[in-house]
């Protein structure tokens, strides 16, 4: 029998998560072709989140895991798939938002040859218009500059193969970006659509600051462009300087010199000031990551789980640190 396990990252989601797991339950419970594990990821949750998880790993097909703090969910999505052992790996949210419904038809996509079934929301009537807005124009921005393919409206809600989930489990990066890290490991991908739904309880998230920084890291993370922009900048600026510096260079000597020109020059200084800074600003956008990979510090870290193999591991580690 085929084994799948269904990942969900849960951060402060006290109020769905049994909805969850009685609402998935019944989906999965019907297909009988499949074994299931649910494997719950508690990203440092600060309400009883928890707790909660603990009662339901009583159940024989859940488990947890449960994160030292909140490392945010592309963390707590890799501590899943890195603990998974299933020969299929589903990620879903906790807030009903990703129809289980649609798991059967995302098993047949795989059972079709595709290594991945992803979905992407049809719509976006749940989230505000600014946000929508924003978010679209990230995308167009974002597909043209880097050399990965993000589809609009494409969120984590997906199934993989075990083939696929070791290539995106090699992606061994400390800033993650999912979106642009599944695309980027190629392989065969379904894509379902689906109906976009407001969140069964609790609240998300994302704030539009939040959301912000996460564009940027998602610019960042698939694509230099901005670093050519930088040189084509200061290509453009130099050509332009070069130019005028021959104008004015020919002026003098034809028509003697002139004094005033206060103007122009302000003018240029501040540009050109403002285009270093700018330069620097992209540049120190990249180094500030580069300095975060090279420190190669772990992508979460466990404090406590259900499954048995790696709590043995974490146990060790507390002992041998007890003998030191
Ligand atoms: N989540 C997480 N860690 C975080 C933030 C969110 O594990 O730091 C989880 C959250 O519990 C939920 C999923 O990621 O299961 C999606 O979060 P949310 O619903 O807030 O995002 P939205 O649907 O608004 O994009
Ligand atoms: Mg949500």
């Amino acid at each position: 029998m085929k084994t799948i396990d269904i990942i969900v990252p849960c951060y402060n989601e006290r109020e769905v998560i049994d909805l969850f797991y009685s609402e998935c339950k019944k989906v999965t419970d019907r297909l009988e072709d499949y074994r299931f594990r649910y494997l719950f990821v508690d990203d440092g949750s600060s309400d009883d989140t928890l707790e909660k998880m603990k009662k339901l790993a009583e159940n024989p097909d859940a488990d947890y895991i449960s994160l030292s703090r909140n490392f945010g969910k592309e963390s707590a999505m890799y501590a899943g798939m890195k603990n998974s052992s299933g020969d299929m790996v589903v990620i879903m949210d906790a807030d009903l938002q990703h129809p289980p419904a649609l798991i059967p038809e995302m098993i047949e996509g795989i059972e079709e040859g595709y290594d991945c079934t992803a979905t992407y929301r049809a719509t976006r009537d749940g989230d505000p218009p600014l946000r929508t807005f924003l978010t679209n124009k990230f995308y167009k921005f974002v597909n043209r500059i880097s050399d990965v393919d993000m589809p609009n409206g494409a969120g984590d809600f997906r199934i993989m193969n075990r083939k696929m989930v070791n290539a995106v489990l090699a992606m061994s990066e400390v800033q993650r970006f999912s979106k642009g890290i599944f695309s980027w490991v190629g392989f065969r991908t379904k894509w379902l659509s689906f109906e976009d739904v407001e969140r069964a309880a609790g609240q998300t998230k994302w704030s539009l600051r939040k959301l912000f920084l996460y564009a940027l890291d998602g610019i960042t993370a698939f694509s230099t462009a901005p670093l050519r922009l930088a040189s084509i900048m200061g290509f453009a600026v130099s050509f332009s300087a070069f130019v005028y510096l021959i104008c004015v260079v020919a002026k003098t000597l034809i028509f003697g010199r002139d004094f005033p020109g206060y103007a122009s020059m302000v003018t240029l200084v501040l540009l050109i000031g403002g285009f270093i800074l700018l330069t620097c600003g992209i540049l120190g956008e990249y180094v500030a990551k580069i300095y975060i990979e090279v420190k190669k510090r772990p992508i979460f870290i466990v404090e406590e789980t259900s499954l048995d193999d790696i709590k043995e591991e974490y146990e060790n580690e507390k002992n041998n640190k007890k003998i030191n």
